[in-house]
């Protein structure tokens, strides 16, 4: 196990400063890491965090080239990067992590589907298109799906944007006209009764830690609220740990992944997508987990010991605040009045307000015999209104 006194890596590069990297600071700060960010905007929230900054879209290569030249190792919030520019890089002695094959793996919904039926993990029925192919392609290939089914950019999708139900056949053509026939996922419209995520880390070392598995729910496919740990019986929380482990171990990840899983009537898991860096899903841990996943993915990367995942309390509730359709004084008078719940930590992200858009979230902390749902309830009754 890495020594925390021996370590030499003090310098960690961000790629993205929005806020998942705003939300390492603190973590950065305990473990006397200093940040050094890559990302567009003064304005962005982790450039307020930062030890440095270097002001540039996340896919400028030469701009990650000048971070390089800041840092001891390079990790991401972001994963929409430039990776056949980022090889120079690599090939000067850059360390990525995780590596750019992961996030490489993750650029394409295709990919990742073809790696987790290679490594033996379960897919949802799935097929993909080019771009190319002729009509009569299409409609065969989503015969072997079977209607309804969803129909996914394989790339730069985020927040359900690029994802659409196929109700039948019929609506097969004019859907993909809509996408601009960019290449496509084609997936089986999961009746899923839960959805459940995951966080895991690993080290360089191979070190695996494991966080509760935890219930998602999307509202207009954008996360609303997360409930740790998920109520689910005890063989499924072992299989979604026995999943993150596999993963985790056929990517050969350094740095922390976000697994989002559908758990079926029948109680099958399959996943839906990973993402490689920290996740929405893991914001609870920031005030009900024994590690943050902020601090987790830094002492992943930086050669640290990792630390222990399990809750601080009985269970916990996190729900997004995203923006509302209404002006700014609203929004801070509804964050004044969140501010009143007990055993509650708000965050507020200081982006630009936009309806929908990601400002902030908070968390609450619960009791044993506290109902996450009503909890849930109460906080979305007081920012979005009842
Ligand atoms: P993004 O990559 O943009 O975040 P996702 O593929 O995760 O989009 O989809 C967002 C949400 O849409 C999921 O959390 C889920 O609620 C729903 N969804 C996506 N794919 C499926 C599917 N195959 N079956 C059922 N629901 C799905």
């Amino acid at each position: 196990m890495a020594q925390e006194t021996a370590n030499s890596i003090k310098r960690v590069g961000v790629i993205g400063g929005g806020q998942l990297a705003w939300m390492m600071g603190p973590a950065a700060q305990k473990l006397g890491l200093n940040l050094v960010v890559q990302t567009p905007q003064q304005s962005d929230p982790a450039v307020a965090i930062a030890h440095s900054t270097v002001l540039a879209p996340v896919a400028d290569v030469a701009a990650t080239a000048a971070l390089a030249a800041q840092c001891d190792v390079i990790t991401f919030e972001n994963e929409f990067i430039d990776r056949e520019g980022l090889q120079s890089l690599i090939d000067r002695g850059t360390i990525f992590r995780p590596g750019l094959d992961v996030l490489t793996l993750v650029l394409d919904k295709r990919h990742q589907r073809e790696f987790f039926a290679q490594a033996g993990l379960p897919n949802p029925r799935y097929s993909w298109l080019e771009g190319d192919e002729p009509d009569a392609e299409l409609a065969a290939k989503a015969e072997t799906i079977g209607f309804p089914l969803v129909m996914k950019t394989r790339r730069l999708g985020y927040d359900g944007q690029g994802t659409t139900v196929v109700k039948e056949p019929s609506d097969l053509s004019l859907t993909w006209d809509r996408f601009n026939r960019v290449p496509v996922l084609l997936e089986e419209l999961v009746a899923f009764k839960q959805e459940l995520a995951i966080m895991v880390a690993r080290s360089a070392q191979g070190e695996i830690a494991v966080y509760p598995t935890v219930e998602t729910e999307q509202v207009d496919q954008i996360c609303r609220r997360v409930v740790a740990p998920a109520r689910v019986s005890a063989g499924v929380a072992s299989r979604m740990e026995g999943i993150a482990r596999t993963l985790v171990e056929a990517l050969q990840l350094v740095g922390i992944v976000g697994i989002e899983c559908f758990l079926t009537q029948s109680d099958r898991i399959l996943i839906n997508e990973i993402a490689p860096r920290t996740h929405n899903s893991g914001h609870y841990t920031l005030d009900a987990s024994q590690t943050s996943q902020f601090e987790q993915q830094l002492r992943a990367v930086s050669d640290r010991p990792l630390g222990p995942t399990a809750l601080t309390c009985p269970q916990t509730v996190m729900v997004n605040l995203l923006g509302l359709a209404a002006d700014e004084a609203t929004h801070h008078q509804r964050l004044e009045a969140l501010k009143q719940l007990p055993n509650a930590t708000l965050y507020w992200y200081t982006k630009g307000i936009r309806p929908g858009r990601k400002l902030g979230h908070i968390t609450q902390r619960l009791g044993p015999g506290d109902d996450p749902t009503a909890a849930a309830a109460a906080i979305e009754a007081v920012w979005y209104g009842p």
